[in-house]
């Protein structure tokens, strides 16, 4: 039996049915941008590993602050003790984060660490005396997996009809309009405005994605609309979370998203590329007021502390990917990224099921008219030597930022070539010569 028939007899795989017949392919290592399937084929690497793996695989400087800290110890509590990882970590986090996000809770996945800031926000309000518990959330986000998390997602896209009944009920605002680039007008904000002057009283926090709305949608709105909420939240006296797990170090084009609009949330969750995409971990960074805040009301606790909390390890490959980050020319290498996906993605916005191309920092995405048949289309990005996996109607981009211009091309040459070759049948996008 191969790999792919032993895991299809045990494993369950992200968003998938189990039995399910869908194209798997075996990865037998990673390097820089490649993966190097168990068959033998070689594929440019597009998706960072959701976002994670902003420095390439199997990166000689990560590998080596792993087995460092190996020799020291893999793990230890966190309940009572601290070491030197998990304080430079944190140190290095607070100096390259706004100001004013000095204090660090660290948790071990970024849908935990979005429960944890929830539960933050609420054991902030029931400190001050206030009777603020639901969360105030733009439609089009997507905040992670776990319930709470899934209460703030996107109602459409995040399932909310399925699990009606133990989902806490949030208040939506319409998504984030306009685009990235253009000013808001007071239409764009009126309705914003009115959930804020209705229903302040009732909201523990606001949560949302800064400028980038990923998984919920792969959209890029207007620093205006951001900037207008801290103002709100500023007015009415209601943190802000600031949901920066797939934005934070550089995807954006920005270290931090906020930073296109100036703007310094009450709590900033990161996660994915924090380890450089080598292990879970997740933080989050909040003000001494908030974490005061909660210090000085009942019982004074926060209440929240993962078994794995700041592990050692985690934490080690964390501060080192951070370090190669700064150290490394990343803004320009963003900038090249962008350049180079708005010019290799160009021809998608001419072929015929192509609704929109839109490009932001390293991220780019391509949206389709109608959802990708995964089951065949999966396999011709594979056929053209590049790892693509598209949701819903997004075929979309995000390259590790090592990624050199020729093989940025081929990889969007490929999506332009698989894009091109899609039809619509029975509502889905295929292949055109697809045996259906
Ligand atoms: C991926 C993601 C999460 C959830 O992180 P996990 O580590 O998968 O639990 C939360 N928020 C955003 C914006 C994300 O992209």
């Amino acid at each position: 039996m191969d790999l792919c028939e032993r895991d299809a007899r045990c494993l369950w795989h992200p968003y998938s049915a189990w039995g399910a017949d869908l194209p798997l392919f075996g990865v037998r290592r990673a390097e820089g941008v490649r993966l190097y399937l168990e068959e033998g084929r070689e594929l440019i690497d597009g998706m960072a590993s959701w976002w994670c793996v902003i420095h390439g695989y199997n990166h000689p400087v990560l590998n080596a602050a792993i087995e460092h800290q190996l020799r020291d110890m893999a793990h230890v509590m966190f309940g009572g003790l601290t070491h030197e990882p998990a304080v430079a970590l944190a140190e290095r986090l607070v100096a390259i984060t706004p100001d004013g996000l000095d204090v660090v809770f660290f948790a071990d996945s970024g849908s935990v660490a979005i429960e944890a800031a929830m539960k933050m926000a609420i054991q902030y309000q029931i400190a001050r005396g206030r009777p603020g518990r639901r969360f105030l959330v733009p439609r089009g986000g997507y905040h992670g997996d776990t319930l709470h998390a899934m209460s703030v997602c996107d109602p459409v896209t995040g399932m909310h009809g399925l699990f009606r009944e133990v989902l806490p009920q949030q208040l939506f605002v319409d998504r984030p309009e306009p685009a990235f680039g253009q000013p808001c007008e007071a239409h764009h904000l009126a309705a914003l405005e009115a959930a804020f002057a209705e229903h302040a009283d009732s909201l523990a926090g606001v949560i949302l994605e800064p400028i980038v709305q990923g998984a919920g949608g792969m959209r890029f709105y207007s620093a205006d609309w951001l900037r207008a909420v801290r103002a709100l939240c500023d007015r009415h006296d209601i943190p802000l979370i600031a949901d920066e797990i797939a934005t934070g170090f550089g995807r954006s084009g920005h270290l931090f998203a906020c930073e296109h609009a100036g703007v310094t949330p009450d709590i900033l969750a990161l996660g994915k590329a924090l380890t450089g995409g080598y292990m879970t971990l997740a933080a989050l960074l909040t003000t001494p007021k908030i974490a005061g805040t909660i210090a000085g009301g009942e019982p004074g606790l926060f209440m929240h502390g993962p078994t794995f909390m700041a592990n050692p390890l985690a934490c080690a490959v964390a501060r080192a990917s951070i370090d190669l980050l700064l150290e490394s020319p990343w803004q320009a290498r963003v900038d090249a990224i962008e350049d180079g996906l708005r010019r290799g993605l160009a021809p998608c916005a001419a072929l015929p099921h192509v609704a929109e191309v839109r490009v932001l920092g390293a991220i780019g995405v391509v949206e389709l008219t109608d959802p990708v048949d995964m089951k065949t289309v999966q396999p011709r990005f594979v056929e053209h030597g590049v790892w693509v996996r598209p949701f819903g109607r997004l075929v979309y981009l995000m390259p590790p930022y090592v990624i050199d211009e020729e093989d940025l091309a081929r990889l969007c040459g490929a999506v332009v070539e698989v894009v091109g070759e899609l039809t619509v049948h029975g509502g889905r996008c295929v292949p055109r010569n697809a045996s259906i």
